[in-house]
C-alpha cells in the first residue's frame, strides 16, 4: 500500500501496512472490500501516530474482520411455478456504536466481497451521523429487473424466514439500497410480523409513510448530498445558483438530489440508469424522470420521448464526458475511474460528491483531490438516509410521527454536522480541506474509542 503521508515508516505506518498485507493475503478475491479498507487505512496513519493505545490493542484487525457474516439459501417460485434458488446474506460488521444498521441490495453483481465491502463503509458513516448505529449490510444476487410483484413479493418472504432470528430493533435493522425500496421493505416487514407475531416496527427502515415508515426518508439521501455539498461550496464562497451539475442513476438518491440541486437554483443536465445516459441542454424535467422511473419502472431511454431536444446514449461512462461544474456520482460502486476523474477535471469539474457507495475508485479520488476539486467522500455524504432511517427508528421506538419538515430540519442539522466533523478531523491532524482524511479519521476514532472502552472480547 502506498501512502502520501509519511517518508521514513513510522512504528504507526508499519502497523497498519502489515495488517493491510495480511487481509490481501486472506482475502485476496475480495477486491471491493480491500479497497474499501485501503481507502480507510491509507487516512489513519496520523491518527496512530498520535494513539500509540489502538496498535497496542491490535484495533484495526479487530475493525476489519466483521463479527459474523450470515449467509443463506433462498428459495422461491416464479409465476409459472419455476423453483430459483438464490444466496442471501447478511454481514454483521460492528456493533460498538449502536444496533447493526444498514441497507439490503437485491442485485445479481452481490457477493460476500460487495457486502463487506458495503458493510464496512457503513459502520464510519453510521458513526459520522452522530446517531447510535452500528455498520451492517445484506442482501442477494436476486435480479429483480424484470419480476413481477408477486415473485418480488415471494421473494421478500422466503428471504425474511431465513433473515428474521438474525435482526430486531436492538439487534440489527436492515433498510433499503439497490433494488430495495419502500414496497420491498413493505413486503419483508409482513413476513417478519407474521412470523414473530409481534409489531416490532423498529426492525426495519425505509418503511412506507403511513405503515411504520418516516416522512422523508425517501427523500433523504439525495437532499442530504445536496445539503453537504451547500456546506462545501458555501465554504469556498460558492453556491448552487446556476451551476451545471451531472447526476448519474435515477434511483431515489439521484432523484431527490436533482430534485434539491434544482430547487437550489442548480441546471441539471444529466442522470442514467444501468443502460445509458440522457443529455437534455436545457435542463432535466423531474416529473418526467419520477413517472418513468417510480411509477412505470421504465428505462431512462424513454425520456426522449417526452422531451425532444434531449439526446440519449447507450452505455454508462460517457456521462462524466459532459462539461459540468458539479459531478453527483449516484449510481453505483467504482463508476468513475482515473479516466472519468481525468476528463472530468479537463472539463472543469469544481465539486465531486458521492451520493452511491464507493463510486470512485482510488485512482479517482487522488486524481480530485491532487488538482484542487472539492471532493465529498460517500461515507459523509451520502449519509444523510441512513441517519433518516435512525430517525425512523426512534419514531418507531417512541410511537409517534414526526412532520416533513420536522424530520427534514434534524437532516439538514446532521449534514452540517457531518460536515463540520469531517474539515475539524482534516485541520486538526494536519490534511485541512482533504475531507477523505476527515470523514475516515472522524468516523473511524468513535468506533475505536467504543471498542477499547468494550475490553477484549
Ligand atoms: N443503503 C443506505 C446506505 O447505503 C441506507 C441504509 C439504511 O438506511 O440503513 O447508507
Amino acid at each position: 500500500m502506498t501512502t502520501p503521508y509519511v517518508n521514513a515508516k513510522s512504528e504507526a505506518q508499519t502497523y497498519i501496512d502489515s495488517v493491510f498485507e495480511q487481509l490481501k493475503l486472506k482475502y485476496a478475491h475480495q477486491n471491493e472490500f480491500l479497497q474499501a479498507v485501503e481507502e480507510v487505512f491509507v487516512s489513519l496513519v496520523p491518527v496512530f501516530e498520535q494513539h500509540p493505545e489502538y496498535i497496542k490493542n491490535n484495533v484495526l484487525s479487530r475493525i476489519v474482520e466483521p463479527d459474523r457474516i450470515i449467509s443463506f439459501r433462498v428459495t422461491w417460485q416464479d409465476d409459472q411455478n419455476n423453483v430459483h434458488v438464490n444466496r442471501g446474506y447478511r454481514v454483521q460488521f460492528s456493533n460498538v456504536v449502536g444496533p447493526y444498521k444498514g441497507g439490503l441490495r437485491f442485485h445479481p453483481t452481490v457477493n460476500e466481497s460487495i457486502m463487506k465491502f458495503l458493510a464496512f463503509e457503513q459502520i464510519f458513516k453510521n458513526s459520522l451521523t452522530t446517531l447510535p448505529i452500528g455498520g451492517a449490510k445484506g442482501g442477494s444476487d436476486f435480479d429483480p429487473k424484470g419480476k413481477s410483484n408477486s415473485e418480488i413479493m415471494r421473494f421478500c418472504q422466503a428471504f425474511m424466514t431465513e433473515l428474521y432470528r438474525y435482526v430486531g430493533p436492538d439487534v440489527d435493522v436492515p433498510a433499503g439500497d439497490i433494488g430495495v425500496g419502500g414496497r420491498e421493505v413493505g413486503y419483508l416487514y409482513g413476513q417478519y410480523k407474521r412470523i414473530r407475531g409481534a409489531h416490532e416496527a423498529g426492525v426495519l427502515t425505509g418503511k412506507q409513510p403511513g405503515y411504520g415508515g418516516s416522512l422523508a426518508r425517501k427523500e433523504a439521501t439525495g437532499y442530504g448530498l445536496v445539503y453537504f455539498v451547500e456546506e462545501m461550496l458555501q465554504d469556498a464562497k460558492e453556491s448552487f445558483l446556476n451551476k451545471t451539475v451531472v447526476v448519474s442513476g435515477s434511483g431515489n438518491v439521484a432523484i431527490y438530489a436533482m430534485e434539491k440541486a434544482q430547487h437550489f437554483g442548480a441546471k441539471v443536465v444529466a442522470c442514467s440508469d444501468s443502460n445509458g445516459y440522457i443529455y437534455d441542454p436545457n435542463g432535466i424535467d423531474l416529473k418526467v424522470v419520477k413517472e418513468l422511473k417510480e411509477v412505470n419502472g421504465e428505462r431512462i431511454s424513454n425520456y426522449v420521448n417526452y422531451r425532444p431536444d434531449a439526446v440519449y446514449s447507450e452505455g454508462c461512462s460517457g456521462i462524466w464526458t459532459i462539461p459540468c461544474d458539479i459531478a453527483l456520482p449516484c449510481a453505483t460502486q467504482n463508476e468513475i475511474d482515473g479516466e472519468a476523474a481525468r476528463t472530468l477535471i479537463a472539463n472543469g469539474v469544481k465539486v465531486v460528491a458521492e451520493g452511491a457507495n464507493m463510486p470512485s475508485n482510488i485512482e479517482a479520488i487522488n486524481e480530485f483531490l491532487n488538482n484542487g476539486v472539492l471532493f465529498g467522500p460517500a461515507k459523509a455524504a451520502n449519509a444523510g438516509g441512513v441517519a433518516t432511517s435512525a430517525l425512523e427508528m426512534a419514531q418507531n421506538s417512541s410511537r409517534v410521527y414526526w412532520s416533513f419538515n420536522e424530520v427534514d430540519e434534524k437532516l439538514h442539522d446532521i449534514m452540517k454536522s457531518i460536515y463540520t466533523q469531517c474539515k475539524t478531523a482534516a485541520e486538526k491532524y494536519g490534511y485541512a480541506g482533504n475531507l477523505v482524511v476527515g470523514a475516515n479519521i472522524a468516523g473511524f476514532v468513535k468506533v475505536a474509542d467504543g471498542l477499547l472502552k468494550e475490553g477484549v472480547y
